[in-house]
């Protein structure tokens, strides 16, 4: 008997819901189901902006605009970022090389937004129910059995569901990918980021800035509301003592390590601590899975690009299997998962490697290492189209990209 659903997507992250809402616009008929372990994401405005935010570059805004979802996001709250700036911290404020990039330079409004995770996932469900997409929360994935025309998945509350294809978009710890016996490699960064918005002196002027400090980077992104979000990756010790130190201390190192960039730090909400891991699953497919988002990777903050990289695995999903479908294809062929995977393995790899690169080479103490970072800086400063190469990385518009992340019509 045939499996009543084609797709079931295992996790309603960002990036699992993206998925669903893309695959439901672009397959009209597609019997489709998300589930999730937690209860419905909601976000209230009355409520303090949310300690999860993500930067979010152009190519996503696209994306999250195909889903369905940008119009309720963009009503809601968000920091738009028209500049970013980076300095080495082994320079001193009035030496030092700033490496700007200005949204300017490619002719774009901005480089990105500032965005509560909450947020989007509230406003992607909220395009998912309109789409009549069929969604479980509180329905935690216990049990895989993977047949030959069919996956069956148990569910820890009681109940089986059978489909052709399982979509594990099921965060790092990702329990399809282990039930489903892919391999994953990682290792700690030996870091920890500290998260917390805070009130500076001087207004942020909607620039994103990125100190490196010898400990790991200090990001400061600008939230819609005047404050800062801050990202500060350090050794665990001082994460815990950071989280820990009461606030007059905490306001007093901060203003420190971000060397007066936004004057004095002078008020700070909750922190919260995340401890760090690069993590790759060699393989993103077998017969009948398939791995995205966090589930087949997990990259360092410090570029800020782990759920940019998601969406775009999200659309370039939706892109493959969309057509596949369409033709009457099934989902759970290995080829079509393959193309899927050829195309975004090699971009997540290059991501991943040159974040755990940079990484290394900034938080190094030696003074060779640090001549070479100021070159570098410098180098990358002064060549415009080294510049505007950059930028484009970082706003998702270059490398194999999926059609709606470079504005294709639908
Ligand atoms: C401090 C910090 C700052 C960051 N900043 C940025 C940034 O600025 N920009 C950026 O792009 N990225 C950023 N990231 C990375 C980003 O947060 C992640 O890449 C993103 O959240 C991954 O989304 P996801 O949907 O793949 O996974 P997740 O958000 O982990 O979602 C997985 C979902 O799966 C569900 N689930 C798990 N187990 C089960 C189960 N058994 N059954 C059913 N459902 C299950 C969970 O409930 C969850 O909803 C940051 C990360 C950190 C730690």
């Amino acid at each position: 008997m045939r499996a009543p659903y084609d797709v079931v997507i295992v996790g309603g992250g960002m990036v699992g819901c993206a998925a669903a809402a893309l695959l439901a616009r672009d397959v009209p008929g597609l019997r489709l189901m998300l589930l999730d372990a937690g209860p419905l994401p909601d976000w209230d405005p009355r409520a303090d902006v949310d300690l999860r935010v993500s930067a979010v570059s152009e190519a996503s805004r696209r994306i999250l605009d195909r889903a369905g979802s940008w119009p309720a996001i963009a009503a809601g709250r968000l920091g738009p970022y028209r500049r970013m700036i980076v300095w080495d911290g082994a320079d001193r404020p009035g030496g030092r090389t700033n490496l700007v990039f200005d949204c300017a330079e490619l002719g774009q409004p901005v480089l990105g937004h500032i965005i509560e995770n909450r947020l989007m996932r509230a406003a992607l469900v909220e395009a998912l129910s309109r789409a009549g997409v069929e969604m479980r929360f509180d329905a935690a994935l216990e049990s895989l059995d993977i047949g030959p025309d069919q996956v069956e998945l148990g569910l820890a509350q009681g109940g089986r569901i059978r489909t052709r294809l399982v979509a594990g978009m099921d965060g790092a710890g990702s329990p399809v990918r282990g039930l489903a016996g892919l391999k994953v490699l990682g290792a700690n960064y030996g870091q920890e980021a500290l998260v917390a918005h805070v009130r500076f002196s001087v207004d942020h002027g909607e620039v994103a800035r990125q100190r490196f400090l010898e400990t790991g980077p200090l990001a400061l992104l600008p939230l819609g509301d005047g404050r800062v979000s801050i990202v500060w990756s350090t050794d665990p010790d001082t994460a815990q003592d950071l989280r820990r130190c009461p606030e007059d201390a905490f306001l007093e190192r901060l203003t420190d390590a971000s060397q007066e960039a936004l004057g004095a730090a002078v008020g700070v909400g909750p922190r919260a601590g995340f401890p760090l891991r690069w993590q790759h699953a060699p393989s993103y497919a077998r017969p009948r899975v398939v791995l995205a988002g966090d589930a087949a990777h997990a990259v360092h903050p410090l570029a800020g690009q782990g759920v940019n990289l998601g969406f775009l695995d999200a659309a370039v999903l939706a892109e493959v299997l969309g057509p596949g479908l369409s033709a009457g294809r099934d989902p759970g062929d290995l080829s079509l998962l393959r193309r899927y995977e050829r195309r975004r393995k090699g971009e997540n790899v290059l991501a991943m490697q040159s974040f755990t690169g940079l990484n290394r080479l900034f938080s190094n103490g030696s003074g060779a290492l640090s001549a070479l970072r100021r070159a570098g800086l410098a180098a990358v400063s002064g060549t415009p189209a080294l510049r505007r190469a950059f930028m484009r990385r970082a706003m998702g518009l270059a490398g194999d990209l999926p059609g709606v992340a470079v504005g294709d019509p639908p």
